[in-house]
């Protein structure tokens, strides 16, 4: 069947970036499982999705607006080292750090020098043009169960419940 709404869909997918680096690639015989229609996946990806069938080979190319957003340079902060719980951070570090309101967000360290540590709170791959090499594996229709949580449930999917 072909892929569209009120369906479960497998893909194998890898990902490059730009200067063909793979960030990201799905295991032979372990193929990505997502509810299409339900945002499981990014919105530029799920858009060219549709219409695919099983077998079908695609590269989708999806800007960063319809990806992991541009790049915010607002969201990159200096902050004194002394808020650091401990010292022994370094460059590229991923942190979680707390916002003012309690919710954790995670950053990445970007630069330091002797008073400061330079927090980048942009996902990893914003800014960022994506090529997806997508293979369709499978297609079905979404069980009730599935729909009313927004989830592909079995193999691949949750194992909750
Ligand atoms: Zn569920």
């Amino acid at each position: 069947m072909q892929i569209g709404k009120k369906c479960a869909v497998a893909i194998d997918y890898k990902l490059t970036i730009e200067d063909g680096i793979v960030v990201d690639a799905s295991e032979k015989g372990d193929p990505l499982w997502y509810l299409h229609g339900a945002g499981n996946i990014i919105p530029g990806l799920e858009k060219q999705l549709e219409g695919l069938n099983p077998g079908d080979k695609k590269t989708v190319v999806v800007a960063p607006e319809e990806g992991y957003g541009v790049y915010d340079k607002s969201k990159v902060h200096g902050v004194p080292k002394a808020q650091f719980p401990q010292s022994s951070y370094k460059l590229g570090d991923s942190i979680v750090a707390t916002a003012p309101d309690g919710t954790e967000v995670p950053a990445r360290i970007t630069a330091m020098d002797g008073k400061n540590i330079t927090l980048d709170f942009n996902h990893e791959l914003a800014g960022k043009t994506l090529t997806f090499d997508i293979t369709v594996s499978e297609v079905r229709t979404a069980t009730g169960d599935e729909m009313k949580h927004g989830h592909v449930h079995g193999p691949g999917g949750h194992h909750h419940h």
